[in-house]
């Protein structure tokens, strides 16, 4: 620690960061985690020495030796999370203690070392404040972090790791879809399930992405955008998607949520926007919604709007939904009205452009 109480990086300047003409270029399309900024956060873990190492560098390859346990048994954790361009060219992070949060989770339920929260929030403040310029000031767009942590030990052995690497890179992002602002269409998986009771779903780790892909491909087969997953024990209950948490808006105005039962990731931006929709006066529950109830609700209009919402996604309107078993239309197909108010409530905070009532901003 610094005598101020901050942390003290190592730093290592890039000698070959992007020059800021070309910089600007990409800036204005960089589509989404194809462009990168300078720079990254490393930090070292072993079970003698504790957490040590830490150092902003070039961003480059990581040298890790075949037998590193990561490459055999998927030790990996991960977090996404967005530094925001303010109005008056300031620059803020959203959330990162729940991020730091859940990070410390998802190491728990893998068996890896805990990072302490603060150690987790200055590496990524560190590092939107060395490569700033990264950050986008066009509409809509921000700087994407990926913090992430490896189990590095060299071995074989089905056993915890003594060592981990924890790194974050940054990328500036536009809009996560391509189609832009138009409505998803969602592949209900049936053959395949993302998360078991007792299982890794409530963990961002590496693994449980892996194993979502071949639903996802079937999906992309389908024509749809993204999966939608089932519960694993009855195949019945909405659970969420790849990357997304859902969201089910009702005639009466009244917003549903599937629960935290263990088997979903509880993503920041469902907890922001069922504390948002409560300020607006809507009533919002956490309760299991079926797959076929929904299809019923759909059909009849008792169902008005569905959205998917994430850190990449923001809020994102569901059109349609396919599956073996069902095939339906969410309201007029097109984005809703509920979702667009959300979104617009959250984005406005997020990028400087409304109080900040709950103190969800962090400003650099
Ligand atoms: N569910 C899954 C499986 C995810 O990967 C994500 C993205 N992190 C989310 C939900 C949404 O979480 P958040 O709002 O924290 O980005």
């Amino acid at each position: 620690m610094g005598s101020n109480g901050a942390l003290t990086f190592d730093v290592e300047k890039n000698p070959n960061a992007v020059p800021a003409t070309e910089r600007e270029a990409l800036l204005q399309n960089p589509g989404f985690g194809k462009v990168f900024t300078d720079h990254m956060v490393t930090i070292r873990y072993s079970e003698n020495t504790g957490w040590h190492g830490w150092k902003i560098e070039p961003r480059r390859p990581l040298a890790l030796d075949p037998a590193t346990l990561v490459f055999h048994y998927a030790l990996e954790i991960f977090e996404g999370m967005k530094a925001y361009r303010l109005p008056d060219g300031g620059a803020t992070l959203f959330r990162p203690d729940a991020n730091a949060r859940r990070f410390r989770n998802s190491a728990e339920r893998l068996g890896m070392a805990q990072m302490p929260e603060d150690l987790f929030v200055e590496s990524c403040r560190a590092l939107v404040r060395f490569d700033r310029d990264w950050i986008p000031s066009s509409e809509g767009a921000s700087l994407y972090l990926r913090p992430f942590m490896i189990g590095s030990e060299v071995a074989l052995g089905m056993k915890p790791s003594s060592e981990f690497i924890f790194c974050a890179i940054a990328s500036p992002v536009a809009s996560y879809f391509k189609g832009g602002a138009s409505a998803l269409t969602l592949w209900a998986s049936e053959n395949f399930t993302r998360a078991a009771p007792g299982g890794t779903g409530a963990a961002k780790c590496g693994g449980n992405y892996a194993a979502s892909l071949a639903a996802q491909a079937e999906g992309l087969r389908e024509g749809c955008d993204q999966v939608v997953f089932l519960d694993a024990v009855e195949r019945r209950w909405v659970e969420e998607l790849g990357g997304m948490n859902i969201f089910f808006v009702f005639d009466d105005g009244s917003l549903q949520t599937p629960p935290l039962t263990g088997t979903i990731l509880p993503g920041i931006t469902r907890d922001s926007l069922i504390t948002l929709g409560r300020d607006m006066g809507l009533t919002v529950r956490e309760e299991p919604y079926g797959m076929d109830q929904w299809q019923k609700d759909a059909e009849s209009g008792r169902l008005r709007e569905a959205f998917a919402c994430g850190t990449a996604a923001v809020v994102a309107p569901i059109g349609k939904v396919k599956g073996r078993q069902h095939s339906f239309t969410i309201g007029d197909g097109n984005a809703g009205l509920i979702a667009g108010r959300l979104k617009a409530a959250l984005t406005d905070i997020q990028f400087g452009r409304a109080p900040d009532q709950h103190s969800w901003l962090d400003r650099l």
